[in-house]
């Protein structure tokens, strides 16, 4: 397996200091895979203490050292060094309550979560893997299963239930059965999760390739329900679950539409709100309400250049196009003839007021609040500038045409007086 460099520095540094140290969790998986490693973990026999003395040159990053991590980052690549443990509950932080150090490999494999992530590799010695739990087995078989019983190690911390769905939908891979069942059974159990960590699997979770089945695993074991609570239980159709996948793996815009299917009456300021509440920054919980809103407005208005072009200039041109292949995905889903002669309408309409580079947006606009002023308007009523302004700009979307300085003040100057 081919290793950078810098991962090879630490383990021979680690070696020379007299210790063990292993390549441990996803990337182990991800390279037995195949796949891009996103961040290499390695696991070690040495204390924390010794591991930040070991790379005084590199300025250890220690945040992490009270559950016996310290990162370094060479040449941009950060590398987490972690001594070998085992631990007790997660209760509702991030990291477990209490970590206990130890020595043996096999035990620090075992406190893993799934069988696939628990394989540990030395590329320096002569036969390298340790696999105790039969990870290279699974991997072949394209299965999650959780390293011993499901239901212990699933009570233990609830998370793991989405970590599991969330894999699945990562790798294109199958859930064991009694794992599955254990899910379906615990799925309660998630309620005492940190949001946070909901979220960033949730996150994780809608932008995999697989999403289509990741949400058919939310809805048939119920974990669905405990992270967006609704009354009603109406849950996701499967036409619903595609649309999602098939539009642009962008976590606001798959945020949007899940919550727009998922909860078709609430107004998108409650939806800001319950993002907000789900521990999505505050951004991206306005940038999905935002989405929703311009998505119901290309269900509902007049597919009509000025709609086309004033939509553009609130939600912009990047989640424009990501809400045009969104209503291209739902036309295709409902099978809808009305909805795709639309789509078709709309998406000429956008392809040209891109092509002509109409002015759409304030920027665009050929006059400025200064030169209103200028002209005379609002010296007495100071808020015509702003009205003005507004003005000029909805004529402009109107007709792109009248995007003249002089047309445009010559216009205001019949209206307004000074
Ligand atoms: P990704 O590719 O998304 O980073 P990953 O498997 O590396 O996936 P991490 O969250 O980075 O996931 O965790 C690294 C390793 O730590 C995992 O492979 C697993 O061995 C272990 N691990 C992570 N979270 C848990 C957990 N909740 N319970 C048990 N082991 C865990
Ligand atoms: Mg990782």
């Amino acid at each position: 397996m081919d290793l950078p460099e810098q991962v090879i520095f630490v383990i021979e540094r680690i070696h020379a200091a007299g210790g063990q140290a292993w390549l441990v969790g996803g990337s182990v998986r991800d390279m037995l895979l195949g796949r891009p490693v996103q961040d290499y973990d390695i696991a070690t026999t040495l204390r924390p203490d010794s591991i930040e003395g070991l790379f005084p040159d590199l300025r250890p990053y220690t945040a992490g050292k009270r559950f016996g991590t310290v990162s370094v980052l060479i040449n941009g690549t950060t590398i987490e060094i972690t001594t070998l443990r085992g631990e007790d509950s997660y209760t509702d932080s991030r990291h477990p309550d209490r970590v206990y150090f130890i020595s043996d490999i096999e035990s620090d494999l075992a406190r893993r979560d799934f069988t696939i992530n628990a394989i540990a590799y030395d590329p320096l010695a002569q036969y390298g893997i340790v696999d105790p739990f039969m990870g290279r087995h699974d991997l072949a078989a394209r299965v999650i299963r959780t390293v011993g019983d499901p239901r212990e190690r699933l009570e233990e911390d609830p998370l793991r239930m989405l970590r599991a769905i969330r894999l699945a939908a990562q790798l294109g891979f199958d859930i064991d059965k009694c794992t599955w069942q254990a899910i379906k059974r615990l799925h309660p159990l998630l309620d005492k999760v940190a949001f946070e960590r909901i979220r960033d699997e949730l996150s994780k979770l809608l932008l995999s390739p697989c999403l289509a089945a990741g949400f058919d695993h939310l809805t048939s074991t119920g974990a669905i329900n405990m992270i967006f609570p609704r009354p009603g239980r109406a849950d996701l159709s499967p036409g619903q679950a595609g649309i999602i996948s098939g539009i642009d793996p962008v976590l606001t815009v798959r945020l949007a539409a899940l919550c727009f299917y998922l909860y078709p009456g609430k107004s998108d300021i409650e939806i800001m709100d319950m993002l907000k509440s789900l521990r999505f920054s505050r951004a991206e919980a306005k940038d999905a309400a935002s989405l929703i809103r311009g998505f119901k407005a290309l269900l509902t208005y007049d597919p009509e250049p000025y709609n086309i072009r004033k939509l553009l200039s609130i939600i912009g041109q990047k989640d424009m196009s990501s809400l045009i292949v969104w209503y291209a995905e739902a036309a295709r889903a409902h099978n809808s003839r009305r909805m795709s002669d639309r789509y078709s309408k709309i998406r000429q309409m956008y392809e040209e007021i891109l092509q002509n580079r109409d002015p759409v947006s304030l920027k665009d606009l050929a006059i400025t609040g200064r030169d209103i002023i200028n002209a005379g308007i609002g010296k007495h009523k100071p808020e015509e500038v702003g009205e003005a302004l507004r003005t000029a700009h909805d004529w402009v979307l109107h007709n792109p045409k009248l995007n003249s300085r002089d047309k445009l003040l010559e216009e205001l100057l019949r209206i307004y007086s000074h």
